[in-house]
């Protein structure tokens, strides 16, 4: 039953990133949180090629080339950096990543932990979320805003070093003090 296998994966995502948004006080943010995970582009794609261990969008790619419930999923949720993707207003610099406003980064950052605890399940641990992020980090050039980086990177960086609670409280009280 790879359907409801894959909705069980997506509601418990859906929880953590819920939880998460609420202890720092992202409240509308947290109860939206990938909503287009259960339209039919998205949820159909989850169902057929549900693997438990990584993404459906990867099989999806390999098999058809491109992912479109990835493609539906970017295109509608804020969270991402890719939503972000745009045309530099230098006409030299083609399509380049904006500068993400603060709440968003600190739910991208939420989704992170979250998908990092659904994946590794009892291998997870605070430092996790921070070695995915600097794997990858090289490649993502221009696609993501330096000063977003570096702030999703700032908080992987205190998960790691001071813990959950430690992060939160500090993106309450100081990340998203009158940014919302
Ligand atoms: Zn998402």
């Amino acid at each position: 039953m790879k359907a409801l296998q894959h909705l069980k994966t997506i509601n418990h995502h859906k929880w953590l990133v819920c939880q998460g948004c609420f202890k720092v006080g992202l409240y509308k943010q947290g109860l939206l949180h990938d909503l287009s995970k259960y339209s039919p582009t998205e949820f159909l794609v989850g169902c057929k090629f549900y693997q438990g261990t990584r993404s459906p969008n990867n099989a999806e790619r390999e098999v058809k080339g491109y992912s479109a419930a990835w493609l539906h999923h970017k295109g509608r949720n804020r969270h991402h950096y890719e939503y972000w993707l745009d045309y530099s207003t230098d006409p030299n610099e083609g399509i380049i990543g904006m500068k993400m406003p603060v709440r968003y980064v600190v739910e991208m950052f939420i989704d992170r932990v979250a998908a990092s605890k659904n994946y590794m399940k009892e291998k997870y641990t605070d430092q996790a979320p921070l070695e995915y992020y600097e794997k990858g980090a090289a490649r993502l050039g221009k696609m993501i805003h330096p000063e977003t980086a570096e702030l999703l990177h700032q908080l992987l960086k205190m998960l790691a070093e001071e813990g959950e609670e430690k992060t939160c409280s500090y993106i309450r009280k100081y990340v998203l003090k009158n940014k919302k």
